[in-house]
Formats: structure tokens, sequence, C-alpha cells
């Protein structure tokens, strides 16, 4: 798996800042920026980030260019309708020499990995024969399995992305896109440490969890009707 920060919104923590301190006064814009340190950005973004204001975080965004990670992953990862994509498409581009995505589990299992390389050895050629027969790669595709590699280019704003971390930082995210939210965020916190420094599941970030039956029991699950005894 390959991520490249490929570009954001210039000075974005400045900019958020100006957009908080513009909220509440009456100086021109110009002034705002102007008037706004390191010391002063950082009091203001923590003060919105402690009340939930949130809105003001989408003035910061940001593009990555991921590539390595597998369709399964890629599926998980544009259920974030906040944010934007563009895929490499399975229709236009022939996946002659497709590679796959093997799973940790899946490499480290006797016996599992010789399993898959075949079975992809052999969607593989039956991929490429379909191919030859004439059929087209938006129909052969339809056998090429969810390990099939994908490229994606991703923006979105620090609002969105706050998001995606506190969901996909979770131990309770497969591991693939876990990995990819890891690699994401060690880039974005580079550019905003602030902004991004409290990222991440709410059992670390609040100290409480979601996931009710299904927590991993790190921080104590918020209990809903229905759900079994905390353990
Ligand atoms: C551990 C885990 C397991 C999952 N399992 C499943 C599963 O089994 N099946 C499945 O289908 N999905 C599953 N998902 C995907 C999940 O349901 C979300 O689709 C995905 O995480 C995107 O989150 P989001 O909607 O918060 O993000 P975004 O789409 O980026 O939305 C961000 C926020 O904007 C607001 N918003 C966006 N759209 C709307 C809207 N239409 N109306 C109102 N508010 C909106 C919401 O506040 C939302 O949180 C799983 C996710 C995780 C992390």
């Amino acid at each position: 798996m390959r991520v490249e920060l490929v570009s954001h919104t210039h000075d974005p923590e400045r900019t958020v800042a100006a957009a908080i301190r513009l909220c509440y006064s009456a100086s021109d814009i110009g002034e705002i920026r102007d008037g706004i340190d390191d010391a002063e950005a950082a009091r203001l973004i923590g003060k919105v980030l402690k009340l939930g204001h949130l809105s003001v975080l989408e003035h910061a965004s940001f593009t990555f260019a991921i590539e390595g990670i597998s369709r399964a992953c890629s599926h998980q990862l544009v259920r974030h309708r906040m944010a934007s994509f563009s895929q490499q498409s399975q229709r236009y581009v022939k996946m002659r020499t497709c590679e796959f995505v093997i799973p940790p589990a899946v490499a480290s299992k006797a016996g599992a990995r010789e399993l898959v390389d075949a079975a992809y050895d052999h969607l593989q050629t039956a991929y490429n024969e379909l191919l030859e027969a004439g059929v087209t790669a938006e129909d052969a595709r339809y056998i090429l399995p969810n390990a099939a590699e994908t490229k994606i280019i991703m923006t979105a704003n620090a609002r969105s992305l706050l998001n995606f971390f506190e969901l996909r930082l979770c131990t309770r995210a497969q591991w693939e896109i876990r990995q990819l939210a890891e690699m994401m965020l060690d880039k974005v916190r580079l550019i905003c440490p602030i902004i991004f420094a409290a990222a991440g599941p709410t059992c670390e970030t609040s100290g409480y969890c979601r996931e009710g039956d299904m927590s991993c029991g790190k921080a104590e699950a918020v209990r809903f009707p229905g759900d079994k005894e905390a353990h």
C-alpha cells in the first residue's frame, strides 16, 4: 500500500483559525488573518474541537493518492460520502497483469497462501482468455476478486477526515482500511498537528466506545436497549 498526500489547503490551520475568529469579530478579514500566530491558532482550534463546532474545519482540504489497496478496501473507503474520489476504472483499463492484496492472516496460514495464489492464477488466466475471446473489459472484470489492487485519489476536508479516523482507526475496522487510515493520519498530522492531535477512535479520544456488544473492551461501551450485559 502506498499513500501520498499530493496537495492540501495552503496554511490550513491558520485558514481554519481565521474562519473561527471571523465568526466573532468586527474586524476585516485581512486584519484577522494577520493577527493569528501559532499559539492563537491552537487556542481557537482547540476551542471548536472541544465545543464540537466543526464546520470551520471544512476550510482545510487534503488530497491523497492511494495505490495498492484492494477493491475490498476501496469499497469501504468510498462509503465516506463527504469525501471525493476518482478511481482507476476496470471498464476502461484492462487488468491483464493484476496484482492481488493478500491479507496477512492468509499469508501466514499454512497452505492458505498456496490456495489463494492458485485461485488468483486461475482467475487471471480466465480473465485474459475472455479478453482474447472478444469479451469487453467491463464484462470480463466480473470474475476479478475483491483482492484486485486499485488506485484511487481521495479529497476530503479536515472535518470529514476526523470522522474517517474515528471510524476507521477503531479496532473494529478491517486491518487494511485501518492501515490506510494510519498512513493518512501520519501525513496530515505533519501538516495540521493541532487539528489532528486528538484524531482516532472514541476509546482513545473520549474514553467511551459505541460498538456495544461488538466492543473490543478497551473502553466502556455505551449501552443501548437490547445490548447484552457489559463485559
Ligand atoms: C467497523 C465498521 C463496520 C461497518 N460495517 C458496515 C456494514 O456491515 N454494512 C454497511 O453497509 N456499512 C458498514 N460500515 C460503513 C458505515 O456504515 C459508513 O457507511 C461508513 O463508515 C461511512 O461513515 P459516515 O456515513 O459517517 O461517513 P460520510 O458518508 O463521510 O458521512 C459523514 C457524516 O455526514 C453525515 N451524513 C452523511 N450523509 C448523510 C445523510 N444522507 N443523512 C444524514 N447525515 C449524513 C453523518 O453525520 C455522517 O457521519 C461499517 C463501518 C465501520 C467503521
